[in-house]
């Protein structure tokens, strides 16, 4: 079970000759951005095919060798983790559309704030829309855009939108990258032997055996063409930037590279941090794996408590247990971790977890450990309490669902059943001197967002991604 929806996974390669295989291998590595769609869509340089379904990347193609008939030597592809009731065919990435200038397919990542008003005012103007995603927005202010060139009416159309994209298109000419101007959401690039590939991550790279490459800057959109040359260029006016610092705390994997700094560091150093700033008085030290393995091991060497594995993580649990209902949250909480009861039973516990959102999981998890034995449970959280919703590209839940924003640290401690809680503070996390020198959006802990909320209506009736 998840604690957040809506994120979503983008890859993309131009100048190789079996581009479908390695989107879906990089898709494979970008698995954990998103559970619930897939799909890649291929160019042999006139044309555009597509193949995506509902379902994890080995469920909606099978294995490789069953991708033969998506053959192209550009591919971009897209993995989605979208709210329950928008989980339909017509919402899965990569979209596909016709318009004056031919084929073009995009993959999005983030989350337009002005995408609901866009909409109406192209709906009223006789636009006619197929899914309810923000994405597809932007597919139909590029169709509309009066510039003559592709890459010219890219750029124009997401000159219009607001909020937070990385998003990457594919015609039978070009592949585009794009990163919005704050940088909310993170974008990868890499170039070897005339190709050129895009990444959310760089794990995607890694089981490619692809060079880790770099971040693309804030506001930087990139043109490939066929023949492999790259342009670079800034249409956007300069802004402050604001990447997501969720993504070193919980989204991206530990092994990734993204903002140009690896997240494995960082994370650890949020759990040293963390061990400082709220120490404990235990015998073991275990974490909420997987996301919070690394700050637990931090946690671990800075306060000399013994790190120790108390709970184990079922990895095949299918999409049935990713579920909004409260019940079956809790049942995918007891499906999902396993006690060690050998090593729980009569310790007191430091229980290390990346986030607490609506406090269920931790409840369930503090239940689970209690059962096993645990004589204490502290809990500690690599991160600071989670006050207020994201807008942009994470659904978290509405203030009256996020624990943090109506209980106090000793009234949360109480409802998950823990013995102390203890958070990482926003300005020790922020005072971590491995973080890379640029802007952060931390609104989802400071209520301080970077982005005016101007469309409130897109969080309620779009689907970002
Ligand atoms: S509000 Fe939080 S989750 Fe959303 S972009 Fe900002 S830091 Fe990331």
């Amino acid at each position: 079970m998840c604690k957040f929806r809506d994120h979503c996974g983008i890859f993309g390669i131009s100048g190789c000759p079996d581009a479908a295989v390695k989107t879906y291998m990089g898709l494979y590595a970008l698995q954990h951005r998103g559970q619930e769609s897939a799909g890649i869509v291929v160019s042999d340089g006139e044309n555009l095919n597509e193949k995506k379904g509902l379902g994890l990347v080995s469920q909606v193609f099978g294995s490789p060798d069953q991708l033969v008939e998506l053959e192209g030597d550009a591919a971009i592809g897209h993995v989605r983790y979208s709210t329950t009731g928008s989980t339909t065919f017509a919402n899965c990435q990569p979209f596909m559309i016709n318009y004056k200038r031919g084929q073009i397919a995009g993959s999005h990542n983030g989350n337009l704030i002005n995408a609901a008003g866009l909409r109406s005012e192209m709906e009223s103007e006789g636009s006619i829309f197929r899914t309810t995603t923000d994405t597809e927005v932007i597919l139909h202010l590029l169709a509309k855009s009066p510039k003559h060139t592709t890459p010219e009416s890219v750029a124009d159309a997401l000159s219009k939108v607001e909020g937070a994209f990385s998003i990457l298109f594919l015609t039978p000419e070009y592949l585009i990258a794009a990163r919005g101007p704050r940088g909310v959401r993170p974008l990868v690039m890499t170039e070897v032997d005339g190709r050129v590939a895009f990444a959310s991550e760089t794990c995607a790279f890694d089981l490619l055996d692809l060079p880790r490459g770099r971040s693309l800057e804030p506001g930087e959109v990139v043109i490939v063409d066929r023949k492999g040359s790259i342009e670079s260029f800034f249409p956007f006016p300069k802004v402050k930037s604001a990447a997501c610092i969720f993504e070193f705390i919980y989204f991206s994997r530990p092994d990734s590279r993204i903002f140009d700094t690896n997240v494995d560091k960082i994370r650890r150093r949020m759990g040293h941090r963390l061990a400082i700033e709220q120490p404990a008085d235990a015998d073991i030290v275990i974490s909420v794996p997987d996301s919070s393995n690394t700050a637990a091991l931090g946690f671990s060497r800075e306060s000399g408590i013994p790190f120790e594995l108390g709970l184990i993580r079922n990895h095949y649990i299918g999409r049935t247990f990713i579920q909004p209902r409260q019940a079956i949250r809790d049942f995918g909480s007891r499906i999902k971790y396993n006690p060690v009861r050998g090593v729980l039973y009569n310790k007191r516990v430091v229980v290390v977890d990346d986030s607490i959102v609506r406090g269920t999981t931790s409840k369930a998890l503090n239940s689970i450990i209690r059962q096993a034995g645990a004589k204490e449970i502290h809990l500690r959280v690599a991160s600071p309490p989670i006050k207020h919703p994201c807008y942009y590209g994470i659904d978290t839940p509405t203030y009256d669902q996020l624990v943090a924003s109506y209980s106090s640290v000793e009234e949360t401690a109480r409802y998950i059943g823990a013995d102390s809680l203890g958070y990482l503070s926003l300005e020790g996390m922020l005072a971590i001197d491995e973080l890379p020198k640029i802007g952060f959006c931390d609104a989802c802990f400071s209520g301080n967002y970077p982005i005016p909320r101007v469309d409130e209506a897109s969080k309620e009736k779009m689907n970002s991604c």
